[in-house]
């Protein structure tokens, strides 16, 4: 069975984005980039099938400027076996990538794909949904458990107040919620084996996708800013000033 996992660079989330003075996006040079965290989740979700006998391949693929490939190195530095980078230096929406990643399964033929449910930048929590609807597959998302056999996989959706669990057949696509698992770090050695796997490139061109975004962002601001908190004495006070001040009671 082979898996391909998408992974894409996003803003490492620890860091506290800064909105660009001119209100067009956020900052995003000098600014430390990492996996996004829902895309580690699947990587290690394909690596533990991986190393269950399950899968017999995991291709990890990202799409974006150069250093997307620092992206694909840490997953074949967590144990995936080799990377695809679609090159561009445009803004790639969630259809684009949605039809670039059509476009790689016609030619890679695995019998999943694995996403995170939404990266951590835009929010979106479209591209999986996309990618089944263009491909005509099954899908699963908001998975905090998957079973794969020969035909079919069994994923359990994390849904409002509860847990859903479905039977999908192969080939599927399924997008990772934050319970599926505990991704690994890298080991040092693990670091230095991924420098020699191989990296394929690719570009939107010769995939034939017309990547044009479909979405205007007209501005980006910053929320509006926390009041800071207050310390009351008495009870009393707290449910006066909750009364009279805040207006919630
Ligand atoms: P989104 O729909 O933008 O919230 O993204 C959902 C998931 O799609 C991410 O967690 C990734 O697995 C995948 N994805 C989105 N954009 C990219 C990209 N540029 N490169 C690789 N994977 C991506």
């Amino acid at each position: 069975m082979k898996l391909l996992v998408a992974v894409k660079r996003v803003i490492d989330y620890n860091v506290k984005v800064r909105v660009k003075v001119d209100e067009t996006g956020v900052e995003t040079s000098n600014v430390k980039m990492s996996m996004n965290p829902f895309d580690e989740i699947a990587v290690e979700e394909a690596i533990r099938l991986l190393e269950n006998g399950t899968a017999s391949e995991v291709v990890a693929v990202s799409m974006g400027v150069q250093q997307c490939q620092e992206t694909i190195r840490t997953a074949l530095a967590m144990g995936a076996d080799r990377g695809i980078h679609v090159k561009t230096d445009e803004e790639l929406q969630p259809l684009a990538v949605a039809k670039l990643l059509s476009k790689i399964v016609e030619h890679e033929k695995p019998d999943a794909v694995i996403l995170g449910k939404q990266a951590i930048d835009d929010d979106s929590n479209q591209t999986g949904q996309m990618l089944a609807g263009v491909l005509g597959w099954s899908q699963g998302t908001f998975a905090s458990e998957i079973v794969l056999t020969n035909s079919k996989v069994n994923v359990t959706r994390e849904i409002d107040g509860g847990l859903q669990t479905i039977a999908i057949n192969l080939p599927a696509v399924i997008t990772t919620d934050l319970r599926l698992n505990e991704p690994r770090y890298a080991s040092l050695p693990n670091i230095m084996k991924a420098k020699k796997k191989e990296i394929v490139e690719m570009t939107p061109e010769g995939l034939g996708v017309d990547i044009t975004p479909r979405l205007t962002t007209l501005k980006v601001t910053e929320p509006p800013k926390r009041e800071e908190g207050i310390k009351v004495e008495t009870v009393s006070e707290l449910v006066e000033k909750l009364k009279n001040e805040a207006g919630v009671i």
